[in-house]
């Protein structure tokens, strides 16, 4: 494994000792996996919120590397920030957007996704005051109820757009809201919600432009939803969107996050332990302190309930889990100073998930992942050969 460190904090070239480490071997062999799960449609990765905390712009270079062709965001900036970062590739911007920002849009050679009559007329207009040529993506509410048109309005969107003289429509697309369900009736109600949107070209002759709609929980659980091209996040990073969602596809966890113990003591009965003192033992034991906390986004929630792994065994974090810090019982176990500490990955036998944090925190792996910030710096390895 060779080391390409491009820690954001370091202290004369020594990185914090908590750390995320990405593999990026893991990330292309969850890319080519699901690359063979959905052809021929082909891959979008989905890079919003910090590529889901694995760091932007690495994950970028290294999709671009394996042939990747289109990248999704949520919002403009992000957008922005992957072409000052030198990514060429084209970039879809999923979320909604606002009048003022179509020119940076344009700007950025950035695509917009389009939801209604009004938003394609901004980004007509702005396209031909600039001289450019816009591409868009066309939004299609299908039963999420949050951005698009309703898919029993789309016709006037979709006719509006044959209309466009500075808009290339390159895209239609909707988004699921359950299809990481065990039941998956509603999902396949909105698949043919879109289906019947997109007849409006059939029915013209027209060829549709680029089809999508699967997010991770429809690659793993409704095939039939592939069309083009499919817009995988959560599943891309090796972890699967929920515990119901069938595991068709083969994918394991890029992101590690590790810490070392910074103090050791013994603590002795009837001394409670943390801010409010919610636990204390009724024996001695010996307790280490690791530097992570929720300043880094080690949700407080996980206090009394979250366990790390030391020497290839699992301790409880005991008392409230500090902002900075959190106290780990050993009970008579052995650790020293600078003993590595895991938080998410696996030691030996012992696997910490990003499911188990959610667990603890009561929330999903998405929000775990998401929460981990840049105050935790990332090491990224990666082997030359796969
Ligand atoms: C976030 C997002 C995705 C990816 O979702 P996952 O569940 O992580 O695969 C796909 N499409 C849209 C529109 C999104 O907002």
């Amino acid at each position: 494994m060779q080391p390409i460190n491009h820690a954001t904090i370091t202290t004369s070239g020594v990185v914090r000792p908590t750390l995320v480490e990405v593999n990026l071997d893991r990330l292309e062999e969850n890319y080519r996996a699901i690359q063979a799960k959905v052809a021929p449609a082909k891959v979008m990765p989905i890079l919003k919120a910090n590529a889901y905390g694995h760091g932007m712009v690495e994950v970028a270079k290294k999709m671009v590397s394996l042939g990747a062709e289109y990248f999704g965001v949520a919002v403009l900036e992000e957008g922005i920030f992957l072409r000052e970062q030198g990514i060429q590739t084209p970039v879809l911007v999923l979320g909604g957007i606002l009048g003022n920002q179509v020119p940076l849009f344009l700007k950025y050679g950035l695509t917009l996704t389009a939801s209604s009559v009004e938003k394609l007329d901004q980004v007509e207009q702005a396209a031909q005051a600039l001289g450019v040529e816009a591409k868009v993506h066309l939004k299609i509410d299908t039963g999420m109820e949050r951005i698009g048109v309703h898919y029993y309005n789309a016709e006037s969107l979709l006719d509006a757009s044959l209309k466009c003289k500075h808009v290339q429509i390159e895209g239609i697309f909707s988004h699921f809201a359950n299809a990481d369900a065990a039941d998956l009736t509603h999902a396949r109600l909105q698949l043919e919600r879109f289906h019947e949107v997109l007849r409006f070209y059939e029915r013209r002759s027209l060829p549709a432009p680029t089809r999508h709609m699967a997010n991770s929980a429809a690659i793993l659980q409704l095939p039939e939803s592939s069309f083009d091209l499919v817009r995988p996040g959560i599943l891309l990073y090796g972890v699967y969107p929920s515990p119901e969602c069938q595991p068709s596809v083969q994918v394991q966890p890029a992101l590690s996050w590790k810490s070392h113990v910074v103090y050791f003591k013994v603590v002795l009965p009837g001394h409670p332990v943390g801010y409010g003192s919610t636990w204390e033992s009724d024996h001695m034991v010996r307790m280490v302190t690791i530097p992570v906390g929720y300043g880094d986004g080690y949700f407080r929630s996980m206090s009394n309930k979250a366990q790390v792994i030391i020497h290839g065994k699992k301790y409880p974090v005991v008392g409230r889990i500090a902002m900075d810090q959190i106290m780990v019982n050993i009970e008579w176990d052995s650790a020293y100073n600078d003993d590595p500490v895991i938080l998410i990955g696996s030691d030996g036998e012992q696997v910490i998930t990003c499911e188990d944090l959610a667990a603890w925190a009561g929330t999903i792996p998405y929000e775990i992942l998401t929460n981990i910030n840049t105050r935790v710096p990332r090491l990224y390895i990666e082997t030359s050969h796969l």
